[in-house]
């Protein structure tokens, strides 16, 4: 596979990182998902926004955003994987030794991005999927897309290993978002997920949907779903790029209403794949 590192298109085992690269030793970078459909990226200016955003928190010092849709249109060619893909993007605040908590102002990121091909999610959008609820152990700067996610993956992998989805997170008593996703829930109609702040990513996906629902008089609102409350919902989805809107019909051992994705989540659906088209 070819990648993209610092300004080259590589083989990705002919590539050299330091181990004193500070992603390798602190998780100390962000990164960016994305993906094309037809071809093109999918709100590539809100992504690149939300990166210069992390990337502003952490006072990491890159500017180069012009040049991110080309290397991944070169790097799709390169690997021939057309006409879509999706694209993992990370820039770590760079190389600084010897090891200290603290770093200078004077490092060089190291950028490193990779495409590969979308796999297949007919099933999981047509019938749903399964998911757990899971405690929500990350830190209080989850709105900071940075590589630092050990708690996102042992709740995934807590996930995977119960045949679900994906792992749904709570904190206290209410729900943040999911592991790498973000999460819906609609009663009487109306639309609920978790308003922005520090506990949650600004999902790209989520703010398409919200827009859906404004243009289409579909009632939402921004505000914490409770887990005591999770029962009096009608039907759940769960949204990100590769999950777009996939319907939630099951939650840990309970199967929502008759286990079949809800008529107002198949209407986001229409609404979505119809705006793409
Ligand atoms: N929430 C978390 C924690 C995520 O990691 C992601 C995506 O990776 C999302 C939500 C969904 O965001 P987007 O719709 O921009 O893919």
């Amino acid at each position: 596979m070819i990648v993209y590192f610092n300004g080259n298109f590589i083989a990705h085992e002919d590539i050299k990182v330091s181990p004193f690269d500070r992603a390798f030793l602190f998780s100390d970078g962000v990164y960016e998902a994305l993906r094309t459909y037809n071809g093109k990226l999918f709100h590539l200016s809100d992504h690149l926004k939300r990166l210069k955003y992390s990337l502003k928190q952490l006072d990491i010092i890159f500017n180069d955003f012009e040049r991110i849709g080309e290397i991944c249109g070169k790097l799709s060619d390169i690997n021939s994987i057309k006409p879509d893909y999706s694209v993992y993007l990370q820039i770590s605040r760079g190389v600084s030794i010897p090891r200290t908590h603290h770093y200078e102002d004077n490092l060089t990121p190291n950028v490193f991005a990779y495409v590969k091909p979308i796999k297949d999610n007919c099933k999981e959008i047509n019938e749903g999927v399964k998911i757990i609820l899971e405690k929500d152990l990350r830190w209080l700067r989850c709105d900071i897309k940075s590589t630092s996610l050990l708690p996102a993956v042992m709740a995934n992998q807590k996930a995977f290993k119960s045949d679900a989805y994906e792992a749904v997170l709570y904190r206290d008593d209410f729900i943040t978002e999911g592991s790498h996703t973000n999460f819906f829930a609609i009663r009487d109609n109306k639309v609920f997920t978790a308003p922005l702040s520090n506990y949650i990513l600004d999902g790209v996906t989520r703010k398409v949907v919200l827009e859906l629902c404004q243009d289409n008089k579909i009632d939402f609102v921004e505000d914490y779903i409770k887990i005591k409350d999770l029962k009096y919902f009608d039907e759940f989805f769960i949204t990100g790029t590769i999950t777009e809107v996939t319907p939630v019909v099951q939650i840990d051992d309970w199967i929502v209403d008759d286990g079949k994705p809800g008529r107002i989540t198949r209407k986001i659906q229409e609404l979505f794949f119809k705006e793409l088209k």
